[in-house]
């Protein structure tokens, strides 16, 4: 058996995982950070690719920007209603960068995690986390299964990254989302002269309660898929992949061919469990970090590894007295509660036709409604309130 000791302890190599790896070993380069991921990268991800104002930001944050090097940035998003009328907005600027991208996880994750492996890290792969002994105590004790055998790891603390059926939040005892607080997904990537625009998000009729979007990749591809909540999914005949050729058609897309289709879940933070368990923080999917009206999760997922990991390494580099992850639970509601709160509010809306239409019709007139919309579902923003429905009840009207 292979044993290993470490400070901090990642298990994911996802975009949570790398950049609590690498906020770590920025803020304490002398303290041992070991990543484990049960795959090879560079690895597949069902998703949507878009990588929003927030992950941006994070990249700025880690000076990992090189990531997106190269890559066409997007400015604008589309949101296209039932009735087949649209708005247009800029995406939330972030300083002076662009305001997102299109990349393709298998890309994107890999890139983040060698900025992980620069930064010190030791990155290894084809390792699967199976067990978990006393998080409460001084160190966690993780037992793994490789393609050499078992090993053994001795942590100081554990920062569990490892996605949305994640296996260290089944051995903590956590419960994964239920069926009301869960969606489900499917993407494919779609070739087409000259590219696409915007990126958009198609409310159609034909699809309600599951919604499309086309996410530009570059001037020849897109990412294109639907989400729609996972009660809902059950309740209705067809399956994923007929929803993505209805969405196809019904949005003026029957022509494109959609390639490397591949489906996953999505846990809403709708619900969020509870985050810490001893010497164990739960981030991104694998504590239910995901935009319930746009199914982002990327950026939420990076903000909270981050926030952990720095909590963590600050604890244990001043001896370790104090448990690793105090005051994180806390932090994570108070920055996205109540914009995962109206993000939640505004999805049950927008599901109804004919409020997303009045929504859109309000929007093409005042523009803050846009930006409102936009900032619900790819930034920060908390803009559902009463006062803002009221707002959009009166201008709404045709
Ligand atoms: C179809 C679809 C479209 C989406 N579109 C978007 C989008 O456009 N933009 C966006 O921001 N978000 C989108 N999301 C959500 C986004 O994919 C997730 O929020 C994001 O991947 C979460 O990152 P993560 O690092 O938490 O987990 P992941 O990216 O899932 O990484 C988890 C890692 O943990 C590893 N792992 C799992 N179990 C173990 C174990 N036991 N031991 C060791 N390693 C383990 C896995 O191999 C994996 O590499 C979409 C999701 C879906 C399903």
């Amino acid at each position: 058996m292979l044993t290993l000791a470490c400070d901090l302890l990642v298990v994911g190599g996802g975009p949570a995982g790398a950049a609590a790896a690498i906020a770590a070993r920025r803020a304490t380069p002398e303290l041992r950070t070991v990543v484990l991921d049960r795959q090879t990268f560079p690895r597949d991800k069902a998703c949507g690719d878009g990588l929003g104002p927030g992950v941006v930001a994070r990249l700025a944050d880690l000076d990992a920007t090189a990531v997106v090097r190269g890559r066409r940035p997007v400015e604008r998003l589309k949101i296209v209603a039932p009735s087949g009328a649209e708005v247009v907005g800029d995406l939330p600027a972030i300083g002076e960068a662009a305001r997102g991208y299109v990349v393709p996880r298998a890309e994107f994750d890999d890139a983040l995690l060698g900025r992980a492996r620069d930064a010190g890290a030791d990155v290894l792969t084809e390792i699967r986390v199976e067990g978990l002994a006393s998080p409460g105590d001084a160190s966690v004790r993780v037992t793994a299964g490789g393609l050499h055998g078992p090993v053994s790891i001795e942590a100081r603390a554990v920062v569990a990254a490892d996605g949305a059926r994640s296996d260290v939040r089944r051995l903590l005892g956590v419960a994964y989302n239920d069926s009301r607080h869960t969606g489900v997904a499917i993407r494919a990537y779609v070739e087409r002269p000259g590219g696409f625009e915007h990126m958009a998000f198609f409310f159609k009729r034909e699809l309600l309660p599951a919604y499309g979007w086309v996410f530009p990749i570059d001037e020849r591809g897109a990412n294109v898929g639907v989400m729609i909540d996972a009660a809902r999914f059950r309740r209705q005949e067809r399956r994923l992949p007929d929803l993505l050729r209805d969405f196809l058609q019904s949005s003026g897309h029957a022509s494109l061919k959609p390639e490397r289709s591949r489906a996953y879940m999505l846990p809403f933070a709708s619900y969020v469990p509870p985050l810490v368990h001893g010497r164990v923080a739960l981030v991104g999917d694998a504590g239910s970090m995901i935009n319930p009206f746009s199914g982002e999760g990327i950026a939420y997922g990076m903000a909270a590894g981050m926030e952990a990991a720095r909590r963590a390494v600050r604890a244990l580099r001043s001896g370790g007295a104090e448990p690793p992850f105090v005051g994180f639970d806390a932090w994570f509601r108070e920055r996205f509660g109540e914009h995962f709160q109206a993000s939640a509010r505004a999805k049950r809306l927008a599901q109804r036709a004919w409020i997303a239409d009045f929504g859109v019709r309000a929007a093409r007139r005042r523009p803050e409604f846009v930006r409102e919309g936009i900032e619900l579902l790819v930034g920060e923003g908390t803009a559902l309130s009463w006062r803002s429905l009221a707002r959009l009840l009166v201008h709404g009207r045709s």
